[in-house]
């Protein structure tokens, strides 16, 4: 297995400008905490090959990205960024942000967060220092769903839920700066809704912004599914066009 991380460098498979929020510079970092059944990124798997690179270099190319195709916004996705914090991308979070005046979105399933406070308050200074907003993606409306899809321990289902509200403790500011995603596609209506009533208790602005996401059903994330015997109820197929909200 390939290393993820060495020192203050984290390996990235690429970087391009993608569609999501308008248009927005993407680094698509290795390596990820999770092993969601549904997951159609390439690069949360630690073999999957690429260059490890240093903070500085990464807020670097995304600049050099946002400048020549005219975007304003960066976003580190694919696999989960908020791995190496504090070595790697706070130091490149803070670039973008306070020198190059780049808007910067962390698209997170926030267990690292849930789990050690010191992140969400660094996030919460990153956010004194310019603009930014936290995605954090739930996984499932409830702990049952959520460790039938992640394979991971019912119990880290609460710790997600818990990085939304730490967030807002420290500052990050409810449905602008910080609101979940959600994976809707494996959940029955009820508890969705039972789901949104818990946000609204943490913050109604939660609600309000709330992100739905849906599997996409690629033929390796249908064989995946297939083989633990798992059927999305609601999923969108390859090609066919995303409604508007999804992009
Ligand atoms: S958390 Fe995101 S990147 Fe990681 S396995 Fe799940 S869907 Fe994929």
């Amino acid at each position: 297995m390939k290393l993820t991380t060495h020192g203050d460098k984290r390996r990235y498979y690429r970087f391009r400008v993608d569609r999501w929020y308008g248009g927005v510079a993407t680094a698509d970092v290795i390596g990820c905490n999770f092993r969601c059944v549904f997951c159609w990124s390439r690069s949360r798997d630690p073999n999957t090959p690429g260059k490890l690179t240093r903070p500085e270099e990464v807020a670097e190319k995304l600049y050099e990205l946002c400048m020549r195709r005219r975007v304003r916004q960066v976003r580190v996705s694919g696999a989960e960024p908020t791995i190496a914090w504090f070595e790697h991308m706070l130091k490149a979070a803070k670039i973008i942000v306070s020198d190059y005046k780049l808007h910067f979105i962390l698209e997170t399933n926030g267990v690292l967060i849930g789990l050690d406070r010191r992140l969400a308050r660094s996030i919460a200074d990153l956010a004194s220092m310019g603009s930014i907003e936290v995605r954090v993606s739930i996984k499932g409306a409830k702990p049952e769903t959520f460790e039938r899809i992640t394979l991971v321990d019912r119990r880290y289902w609460y710790v997600q839920v818990e990085a939304l509200r730490t967030l807002i403790e420290e500052g990050l500011k409810p449905g602008d700066e910080v609101y979940p995603a959600l994976m809707m596609s494996f959940d029955r209506d009820e508890d969705i809704r039972k789901f949104i009533r818990m946000l609204s208790e943490i913050h109604p602005a939660l609600v309000e912004n709330l992100d739905p996401e849906y599997v996409i059903l690629y033929p390796h994330v249908r064989e995946r599914l297939r083989r633990v015997g798992i059927k999305p109820l609601r999923f969108f197929k390859p090609g066919e066009p995303l409604p508007e909200w999804m992009i």
